[in-house]
């Protein structure tokens, strides 16, 4: 099936060509599929998206008219696809539900780490001769409250690692799983989260529901000083209200693997250019705050599985056959 590969990075052609052994016709393409971008589409059935490409319903009516019929998307979410105006112009959308959950919490664990004990102040101070722990102070992990916001896939790999670390877990989701009360963790309301943990850490889907859930309001109801990481999606966090609460010292530090504003900035070399995002900018200054290019799955085994299942999910679309991780409208 001819298809086109946008966002494609080299990274992505390492993983995708190898495994796909000539079974799919894959045309590489840099830019992020938009309203100008989606003509480089012209000749294929197929369009292999990842979560800055942006298939509104404007860019979907150019895809069909080119003859497009399906979307793989090699991410787990689909935010960004307009699946009620593919659904009417006949694409099939298929994701890659899960690869590696256990990368991505790791990160997590990792953002939390170096917050805490400031490592990433340390490793710059130590390149310059200076071994002064002003500054550096941090707070035993053992004994302290999680929140867990979104206990599936990931968030329950999160709350594991964490109950190792002697952790209390609390956690919030629209469903109890189970495996997460196995691990010892008390499910309740967003309000005890907030107001009970020393950190919290988002897991669950961005949808109408999950926007802005970290607003002025939920900020105000955290403990003073808690530690807040994101590796969601950026508009799960109100950046405006969060900025107020690190200055207020309400938040006591903030790390993000995805932002509000990230399309167009993460993902790119923007090291010779002035950043356009002031916000970001800010964030990025504050000595509290870490921040990481949306990278929390880069690993190589979930390089790996996105690579096996978008391909699978090729293969049914050429056969025309049903595909387990089809995602529907509605
Ligand atoms: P999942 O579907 O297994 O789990 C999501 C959980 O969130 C489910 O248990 C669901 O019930 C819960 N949920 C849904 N609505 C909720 C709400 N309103 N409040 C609280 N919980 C709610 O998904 P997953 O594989 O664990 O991934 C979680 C999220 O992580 C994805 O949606 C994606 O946005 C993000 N993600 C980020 C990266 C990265 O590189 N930073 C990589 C993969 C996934």
């Amino acid at each position: 099936m001819k298809t086109v590969v946008f966002s494609s990075k080299p990274y992505d052609r390492a993983s995708l060509v190898p495994m796909n052994a000539g079974r799919h016709d894959l045309v590489f393409q840099e830019p992020r599929l938009n309203v100008a971008t989606a003509p480089l589409a012209a000749g294929a059935e197929a369009v292999c998206l990842f979560v800055h490409d942006r298939a509104d319903a404007e860019a979907i009516d150019i895809l069909a008219n080119l003859g497009v019929r399906a979307i793989a998307l090699r991410c787990a979410g689909f935010n960004n696809v307009d699946l009620a105006a593919a659904a009417n112009r006949g694409i099939r959308i298929a994701r890659v539900p899960a690869y590696s959950p256990h990368g991505v919490a790791e990160h997590a664990v990792a953002l939390l780490l170096t917050l805490n004990r400031r490592i990433h102040r340390a490793y710059n101070r130590v390149r310059e001769s200076n071994f002064s722990l002003d500054g550096l102070l941090g707070f035993d992990l053992h004994g302290k409250t999680v929140g867990v916001i979104g206990t599936g896939r990931i968030g329950e790999c999160f709350a594991r690692i964490m109950a190792g670390f002697g952790c209390r877990i609390l956690a919030y989701d629209v469903f109890e799983s189970p495996s997460v009360l196995a691990v010892g963790a008390e499910y309740g309301p967003l309000e005890r989260l907030f107001s009970e943990s020393h950190i919290i850490s988002l897991h669950c889907p961005l949808t109408p529901r999950t926007h802005h859930l970290i607003d002025a309001t939920a900020l105000g109801k955290m403990r003073d000083g808690t530690m807040l990481i994101n590796t969601g999606r950026g508009p799960l966090i109100d950046t405006p209200a969060v900025i107020n609460a690190l200055k207020s010292g309400r938040l006591g530090a903030l790390a993000i693997d995805v932002y509000e504003e990230e399309e167009g900035v993460f993902y790119e070399d923007l090291s010779g250019s002035i950043l356009p995002d002031d916000q970001l900018a800010r964030l990025i200054t504050y000595p509290n705050v870490l921040v990481t290019g949306h990278q929390a799955f880069f690993t190589r085994e979930a390089m790996q599985a996105i690579a096996e299942v978008t391909l699978s999910n090729l293969d049914d679309f050429a056969a025309g056959r049903d595909c387990p991780n089809a995602v529907k409208a509605g």
